[in-house]
């Protein structure tokens, strides 16, 4: 793959998340590289590849079911040109960067974390690491490249980015780093809620949910992204329904089993909805007409949906998903005709929502009775499932096979960083020295070690 880019005659180095995973000794989730190509040249190398434009383009090469995401050195630095401006918004929020980099120097000074800023360079195997990243990798600090206020204020989801980091990998966020967190958070509020709904899937989905949730309570950033639930989060049973169901979405993403947003948002919300519920029938109590707890539950729904969807967008499929979710909480209590049994049971989400149920019913004690009725169901139900998911995993196994990956499973070797501090292999010993040396007048020059 590299050796593509470098055979047309471009630098492409390993970069950002891959090499900061596999140097702390993880799986990484998936390869960026990058690149003096620009996207159209990266295209033009690839004839497996397309060009995706999201706040800036990069390109993205695909190999079976992987994708590379390959993007062109960037620069922070204003250029001379006017008509090449970054554009910012009015708070001097980054609207989009697609200023070229001469280089990776200047692509590393963009970046966020100095962790995330170190770069392989395949050809001579050795470590380029501008920001002095694999001391922070090694001391666990997540530390900002630059001025941590004005990094935030170009682009504020890196405070969403900075606790999600430190709870992915068990690390500390530096004093700098964290000091303007609190202050500048409601700036939050301002960014796209596509790009927010995407960045908590990812707090919240990928395996550390409950550290991710932990930290946004210190941070007072979780009553950011779930406005309107002040009233519940001083409430104990609250934080423990949360917490346990987090928990155990970690625990399925350790099982390898998918997490959906549908689960997420339909527990964290579930206060609102319930109280949204019971202020509709209080409401239903003095009418002459009364409605059902069907209607009710309709009407609740896409209120608390619509306030939620002004942070965090919910795309169509999953504000479904979740109404379903909750309609099957008032279901369950409805255990008395066999007919309503065998099709709530036979529903598409009737083990999520009673995953939900069970959790639920930890902190309800008057639901177990409903739990010990359901369960055979589920148990029923799930097993049916795992016979059809081997079914489609055997199939998938067949065409796999006649996809090519010959390629892409010359994965890189990365040193060994534990213990040793020999990273630069071929370097010589003056110029590793000068290296640290100037790593360690940045790091004091921006007050970064304690
Ligand atoms: P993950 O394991 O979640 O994929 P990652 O570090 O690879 O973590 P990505 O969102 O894939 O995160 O981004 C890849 C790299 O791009 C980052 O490591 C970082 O260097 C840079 N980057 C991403 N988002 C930002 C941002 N908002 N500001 C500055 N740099 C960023
Ligand atoms: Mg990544």
């Amino acid at each position: 793959m590299l050796e593509g880019l470098r055979r047309a005659g471009y630098q492409a180095y390993l970069v950002g998340g891959c090499i900061r995973d596999l140097l702390s000794g993880k799986k990484p989730k998936d390869f960026d590289v990058s690149t003096n190509a620009t996207p159209e040249q990266v295209r033009r190398v690839f004839s497996n590849s397309r060009i995706i434009g999201r706040r800036f383009k990069i390109c993205h090469v695909v190999f079976g079911r992987e994708i590379i995401e390959v993007t062109t050195f960037r620069s922070n630095q204003e250029p001379k040109h006017d008509s090449f401006k970054h554009q910012t918004s009015g708070t001097g929020m980054l609207v989009r960067d697609n200023i070229y980099g001469k280089n990776a120097e200047e692509d590393a000074a963009r970046r966020d974390f100095t962790i995330n800023a170190i770069y392989y360079d395949l050809k001579n195997s050795e470590l380029i690491d501008f920001h002095a990243g694999i001391y922070d990798l090694k001391r666990k600090v997540i530390d900002m490249i630059g001025d941590p206020q004005k990094r935030y204020l170009e682009d504020p989801v890196r405070m969403i980015r900075a606790l999600r980091f430190a709870a992915k990998l068990g690390f500390t966020i530096s004093k700098r780093t964290a000091e303007p967190i609190r202050r500048m958070e409601h700036l939050l509020l301002q960014v796209s809620n596509a790009r927010m709904f995407e960045e908590v899937n990812k707090l919240f989905l990928t395996g550390h949910g409950l550290e991710s949730y932990r930290l946004l309570r210190q941070y007072g950033m979780f009553e950011i992204l779930f406005g309107g639930l002040e009233q519940f989060l001083d409430n104990p049973a609250f934080n423990s329904f949360v917490e346990y169901a987090l928990q155990s979405s970690d625990e399925r993403y350790r099982d390898q089993k998918r997490n959906m947003p549908h689960f997420l948002y339909a527990v964290i919300l579930w206060p609102k909805f319930q109280s949204a519920v019971s202020r509709l029938m209080a409401l239903n109590d003095t009418k002459a007409d009364r409605v059902s707890m069907r209607e009710i539950a309709d009407l609740a729904c896409p209120a608390v949906l619509k306030e939620q969807n002004h942070i965090t967008a919910i795309p169509m499929g999953i504000a479904e998903s979740i109404r379903s979710m909750w309609s099957l909480q008032l279901q369950f209590l409805d255990i008395d005709d066999p007919d309503e049994v065998a099709s709530i049971a036979s529903k598409q989400l009737f083990r999520g929502g009673f995953d939900i149920f069970r959790i639920r019913a930890r902190f309800e004690p008057y639901l177990k009775r409903y739990v010990d009725f359901w369960q055979p169901y589920y148990d029923q139900s799930a097993q049916n499932a795992s016979r059809r998911r081997e079914a489609m995993e055997k199939e998938d196994e067949r065409r796999n096979e006649r996809v090519s990956k010959a390629e892409f499973s010359k994965r890189p070797q990365i040193p060994d960083i534990s213990g040793s501090n020999e990273v630069f292999s071929d370097d010589t010993d003056a110029e590793r020295q000068d290296r640290l040396a100037r790593a360690r007048a940045w790091r004091a020059s921006m007050h970064l070690d304690p």
